[in-house]
């Protein structure tokens, strides 16, 4: 199952413009610094009225979008008409999808909706989770494994993993996500890795944006484009009514709970486990795994967006809404997946093959000297500053201010108290000038 070279993204869309799905729309912006102080891996700044997402840091949770009062953040993903290059295209639709629309609509009903739409063929997502969950089924019983192991489905999660919190990646399951199986199975299982065959994600998730493009724990995505949900909404509402129902739907209710949180643990059927959803939470739930309070728990799923995937940046439905749906839907389902018609993919071929690294971004210099002068400044400085994390500076914190100030792209004087403070010693030394005036040279 290796994805096979061809037609790759749509260089022209706007999500091909940056690595990165979430993105900021300056005209939108104020300034008022909200985004700053909830993103997780400080990787806002606002400077000169404007916030500004610092790329080596952004991990596309999609805080930033649901906190801006101002709806200035957005999350980009690829247009419908990617799928025109294509000679046959497969849609590869999240779980997350079935619970934007209510009962009224069959899962057989959405998907063939999405045929509708000018896809050829579907493979679901769910049907993929549940060869993920037998696989990290059989990884539970090595021993070889730390614990807990910690999802990897996640974008967002492994890459927090991976900057803030790199003495746990071991603990990851080192497994490629859902998304990845599902569209390697559709093209290479059932099309033998042809030309011109396009795999598509409908997604709920900014991340898989981002991933699809620079993947995580192995180096090529079999995915050709990422369509968020919300841009494939409006158009397949519009056709349900119409299209023809066909039975298109395989998975059963353990791959289609994926969607919401604890899904993935009810699928594995590990009771030790800790399901977390809201990226402030699932950091409370790493830092208290770092700090080795987490005892007797072998499991942990943690979801960035809040009530799991459908809650994610590309949704419309409220994702308590929608995680009730995504139940009641489930409860109807058979337990497990209907018979495939291919070979599932072995422990081997579900591996990762480029595991994850520590990610380098707060790292202040390559060169370890001058990392540790330049260490030693911030430190220096970060004392000077009030420590009130006041946010007014257009930095997160005053630690951060006192980073951004060693690396070049602060000076001391944007935090207000600084300022107030070299203007007063600027006030004295003049004061003291006019003390010690020669004589006669106040006289006109
Ligand atoms: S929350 Fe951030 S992006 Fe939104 S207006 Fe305020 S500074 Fe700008
Ligand atoms: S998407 Fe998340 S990590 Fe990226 S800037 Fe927004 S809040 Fe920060």
């Amino acid at each position: 199952m290796n994805p096979s070279d061809g037609p790759r993204f749509d260089s022209r869309s706007d999500a091909a413009k940056s690595l990165h799905s979430v993105r900021l729309e300056p005209e939108k912006c104020v300034g008022c610094t909200t985004c700053i102080k909830k993103c997780p891996t400080e990787a806002i700044r606002v400077r000169k009225g404007r916030a500004r997402i610092i790329d080596e840091r952004c991990i596309d949770c999609g805080e930033c979008i649901r906190t801006c009062p101002h709806g200035a953040k957005k999350a980009v993903s690829d247009p419908l008409s990617l799928i025109a290059g294509y000679r046959r295209t497969i849609a590869i639709p999240a779980p997350a999808l079935y619970a934007q629309f209510d009962e009224r609509w069959s899962i057989d009903r959405l998907l063939s909706g999405l045929l509708a739409l000018g896809f050829d063929e579907v493979f679901e997502v769910a049907e993929a989770a549940e060869i993920v969950t037998a696989a990290t089924q059989e990884l539970m019983k090595r021993a070889d494994l730390p614990r807990p192991l910690i999802s990897s489905a996640c974008p967002a999660v492994v890459k927090l993993v991976q900057l803030r919190y790199p003495s746990l990646i071991p603990h990851l399951v080192p497994l490629l996500p859902p998304v990845e199986v599902a569209a390697r199975i559709a093209k290479e299982r059932l099309h033998g890795g042809e030309e011109g065959v396009g795999a598509f994600l409908v997604s709920p998730c900014a991340g898989k944006v981002t991933t699809a493009r620079a993947p995580v724990g192995y180096e090529r995505s079999a995915l050709d484009g990422v369509i968020g949900i919300k841009d494939l909404y409006v158009p397949l509402r519009g056709v349900l009514g119409t299209a023809p129902e066909r039975a298109l739907s395989r998975a059963g209710r353990a791959g289609v709970e994926w969607a919401r949180t604890e899904g993935e643990a009810d699928a594995l059927g590990e009771r030790r486990s800790i399901s977390v959803d809201g990226i402030a939470a699932v950091i409370g739930v790493l830092e208290a795994l770092e700090n080795e309070k987490l005892n007797d728990v072998a499991y942990i799923e943690a979801l960035a967006c809040p009530a799991g995937c459908v809650g994610g940046p590309l949704t419309v439905e409220n994702p308590y809404i929608a995680r009730n749906r995504l139940r009641n839907r489930a409860e109807a389902l058979p337990p497990r997946a209907a018979r495939a018609p291919y070979e599932a993919p072995s422990l081997a071929e579900l591996a990762w093959t480029r595991p994850p690294a520590a990610r380098r971004a707060l790292a202040l210099d390559p060169d370890m000297l001058k990392a540790m002068i330049m260490m030693e400044e911030m430190d220096l400085l970060a004392s000077s500053l009030p420590g009130l994390d006041c946010g007014s500076c257009g930095a997160p914190s005053c630690q951060a201010l006192a980073e951004d100030v060693v690396r070049g792209l602060a000076s001391p004087t944007d935090c207000i108290f600084k300022l107030r403070e070299n203007v007063r010693e600027l006030a004295g030394k003049l004061l003291a000038l006019e003390e010690i005036k020669p004589p006669g040279l106040d006289k006109e």
